[in-house]
């Protein structure tokens, strides 16, 4: 009945327990809707033979009104103890001492990868002319960075302690307001930003994907960004060896036998199925995914950069209530599946959110587990869905000749598409 994880890959038997946090606000009525989807499709891939226990654990607002706690040590334990969850959508706490409980969950099961795949269906309206170019898996890295939480408010002692130790022992002198700053730190590290290119490259050579792209801002933060491209060039060199061909590669053979040599080798690799392996400054890169995405697959960055990457995609689809998203460890095999919205409060209740954040979410989950029948169900049910202008009022309004279905309603065609 558990998911378990060996050395290299996860072993999963025909019935298995998920564990699961409904979320709050429209986590009621995303969470059931999914189950009932998933559930279809799951016993019409496999004649009944594979199914899902779902075990209800808790989190958020349910978790707090029954134990007094936000987070329960028993929610991370059946975590731990079944390997792959999926959550709904939860209220940030204010004045609880915790920052978030995504975050929490995060850094507890040291989930560093936050998954992030793009791509648009054929029916929902995007900002961009040619939206079917998107098509991109993010891979952000999730416990580093100046997401670490380590920062001090203007004026307290502790951030008067830390500027002392700057001026005073390290000889800094170039902040511009010194007494009135606050202060953060990005700590990036070599491990940290290895493990999560390492999770990107094995990603693409799965899935044959052509490219990976470090994004950086390696030309400002040249130890913290720029220490994440050299790292992860050189992880891909020494651990990937002839299976990619890297843009460090590309340079070397321009200096010694010129630029039409080095193309010559680039399209030989290209031909040769080799993962290619780029880097391009942040602001760049966000410039060129609107004029270029075509030229983008796999996309490797440092957290802040992918908090901004993820938003900015998913807005050229259709949108956060679309997008789905995962928190992974490849390493032991933790991984929780995850709506990438809000609780939506000013919707909840209504009958009207959209559940195909999680939906997409729970396919990825299906993915990683190795019931690709059952995901692929799901993804083409949604893709004819969106193909007959059916969808939940968020997309309807702007699809011409749009029909508005309830979030019940939305599942319901989908079973029936199944
Ligand atoms: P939100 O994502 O809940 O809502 C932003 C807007 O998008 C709202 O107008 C909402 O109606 C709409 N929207 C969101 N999801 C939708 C969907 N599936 N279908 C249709 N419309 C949708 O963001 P917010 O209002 O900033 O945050 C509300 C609460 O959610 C806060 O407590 C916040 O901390 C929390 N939050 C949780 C997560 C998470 O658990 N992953 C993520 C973001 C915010």
């Amino acid at each position: 009945m558990k998911i378990k994880k060996d050395k290299t890959k996860l072993i999963v038997p025909d019935r298995i327990t998920i564990p699961y946090i409904e979320g709050d606000g429209v986590g009621a009525e995303i969470t059931p809707v999914t189950q009932r989807v998933v559930d279809e499709s799951v016993a019409k891939a496999y004649n009944g033979k594979r199914a899902i226990k779902w075990k209800e654990v808790f989190a958020g607002e349910k978790a707090f009104k029954i134990t007094g706690n936000w987070l329960p040590d028993e929610t991370i334990t059946a975590f731990r103890e079944y390997v792959v969850g999926i959550k709904g959508p939860l209220t940030t706490p204010v004045g609880e001492g915790i920052r978030s409980l995504n975050v929490a969950l995060r850094q507890t099961l040291d989930l560093y990868v936050c998954l992030r795949p793009v791509r648009w269906f054929k029916g929902v309206m995007s900002p961009i002319k040619e939206p079917h170019k998107v098509n991109m898996v993010i891979f952000r890295e999730n416990t580093e960075d100046i997401y670490a939480g380590i920062e001090w408010r203007q004026g307290t002692p502790e951030a008067r302690k830390f500027l002392q130790f700057l001026t005073g022992e390290m000889g800094v002198s170039k902040i511009r307001f010194p007494e009135t700053s606050s202060f953060g730190v990005k700590p990036v590290s070599q491990e940290g930003t290895e493990r999560l290119v390492r999770s990107a490259i094995e990603y693409a050579l799965a899935n044959k994907l052509p490219d990976v792209t470090l994004v950086h801002k390696g030309n400002i933060m040249k130890f913290t960004e720029g220490g994440f491209k050299l790292w992860g060039y050189a992880l891909a060199e020494r651990e990937f060896g002839d299976r990619v061909f890297s843009m460090i590669q590309y340079d070397k053979i321009k200096k010694k036998q010129g630029e039409n040599e080095a193309s010559k080798a680039l399209s030989e690799a290209k031909s040769a199925g080799k993962v290619i392996i780029k880097d391009v400054i942040a602001d760049a890169f966000l410039q060129n995914t609107l004029l270029t995405p075509e030229n983008y697959s796999v996309i490797a960055t440092l957290n802040l950069n992918g908090d901004y990457i993820s938003d900015q995609l998913a807005a050229m689809v259709g949108g956060i209530g679309i997008a789905p998203g995962a928190n992974i460890n490849y390493s032991s095999g933790y991984a929780v599946f995850e709506a990438t919205h809000g609780t939506a409060p000013d919707i909840a209740g209504q009958n009207i959110v959209n559940p195909s954040s999680l939906l997409l979410s729970s396919v990825m989950m299906l993915e990683y587990i190795g019931w690709n029948e059952a995901a692929n169900l799901i993804t083409s049910a949604m893709e004819q869905t969106f193909v007959n202008g059916e969808a939940t009022s968020d997309l309807a309004r702007f699809m011409p000749d749009g029909k508005a279905l309830g979030t019940t309603q939305f599942g319901d065609t989908l079973i029936n598409l199944m």
